[in-house]
């Protein structure tokens, strides 16, 4: 089937492939990575490959660390505030549902800001930042780069002068390049476009590290990570392994660049199919359309049911919209090949014609 799921999210059948070929007996040491000490030498080389293949794909530069945690990408709506606090206020943009909790969990260890926020159109863009009041003292601006649930993306980040910029790119890291130098922070989940859940990427300037109060439990702060290699304790060996294999592939494709132009046409296609029919309503502003979570409208949401039934029958799966929005969602992560989003186009036409 081609699995359309937000996430956790369909892998590259590739690295399914490997990960099968090495279950029971990985790099022919005799055992699988799942049963590996985590500071064998065997592993070790893991774990070195999958950070160094992720800085080379990213372009990170060497003044920032690369941390392997655990708790998703909510934790970081904790360990964010915890760790970055100085002054006691953050500015947070919300542009969705993520960026909310995100801010909510914040305003327990700072006051919160919140500069904008496109709650009023139900987030069908990225809020308007023309008239947000930027704290040139906040400790670091918030942001959802992907909003996952409404299908919207920043194609441009906020000016936001010395403040670190802070991101949550769950949705969208590794879709297309982004220029690490402009944040100070950034953390993804691993389960839509690097891998499996269980662990969760943290890219961080290292000048940021080290601020979090004395008794900040030991798992949250990020100096724990930093100073051990993310081998404090036991990490997620195994989704850290599967995300070494995620990020072969990917540079196997020809790395982000090359996967940003075929997210572009995947993206297209369903776009432009959109676009040109009156039956189906995209949800998203144009100009702040998502690459990887297309969301759209049917003339009634009671078709939305058929719709998924009969999507799922051609082997087009897990399309149903978010609870909060309603409707459909394809979500299009790297890993889905071209070919369903074609067949997910003609099953649209095919609905249309006999539905419509
Ligand atoms: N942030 C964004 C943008 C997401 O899409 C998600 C999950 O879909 C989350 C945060 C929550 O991630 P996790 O389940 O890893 O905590």
């Amino acid at each position: 089937v081609f699995n359309f799921s937000p996430g956790p999210a369909t892998l590259p059948l590739p690295v399914l492939e490997r990960a099968q070929k090495e279950l029971v007996s990985c790099g022919g040491h005799g055992m699988s990575v799942m049963e590996m000490s985590h500071r064998s030498k065997m592993y070790m080389e893991i774990i070195e490959a999958a950070e160094a293949e992720l800085r080379e794909l990213m372009g990170i530069p060497d003044n920032y660390k690369v941390l392997f945690m655990g708790g998703g990408a909510t934790m970081q709506f904790s360990c964010v505030p915890i760790n970055l606090k100085q002054n006691g206020k953050a500015d947070y943009i919300v542009s969705g549902s993520f960026a909310k909790k995100a801010s909510q969990e914040a305003a327990k260890f700072l006051d919160v800001n919140v500069v904008a926020s496109s709650k009023d159109t139900n987030f069908n863009c990225i809020p308007d930042l023309a008239n947000a009041k930027f704290d040139p003292d906040a400790d670091y601006v918030h942001i959802t780069t992907n909003n996952t649930i409404y299908g919207t993306r920043y194609t441009k980040l906020p000016e936001v002068g010395d403040v670190p910029l802070v991101a949550d790119a769950s949705s969208n890291i590794l879709s297309e390049p982004m220029d690490v130098s402009r944040f100070g922070l950034l953390y993804a989940g691993a389960q839509k476009n690097i891998g499996i859940a269980g662990v969760t990427i943290v890219v961080i300037r290292e000048d940021l590290i080290g601020r979090a109060a004395e008794n900040t439990p030991v798992m949250l702060d990020y100096k724990t990570y930093a100073d051990s290699e993310s081998m404090y304790n036991t990490p997620p060996c195994y989704p850290i392994y599967i995300a070494k294999l995620v990020f072969d592939w990917l540079k196997e494709m020809g790395g982000v660049p090359a996967i940003q132009a075929i997210n572009e046409m995947k993206a297209n296609l369903l776009y432009d199919y959109l676009d040109n029919t009156s039956f189906y309503h995209a949800t998203a502003k144009k100009a702040d359309r998502s690459l990887m979570n297309v969301t759209f409208t049917l003339p009634e949401p009671a078709m939305d049911a058929l719709f998924v039934k009969e999507a799922a029958e051609n082997g087009l799966v897990n399309l149903k919209g978010h609870r909060s929005v309603g409707g459909i969602r394809a979500s299009i992560y790297n890993a889905m090949p071209m070919e369903g989003v074609q067949k997910l186009v003609d099953f649209m036409a095919d609905f249309e014609k006999r539905h419509g």
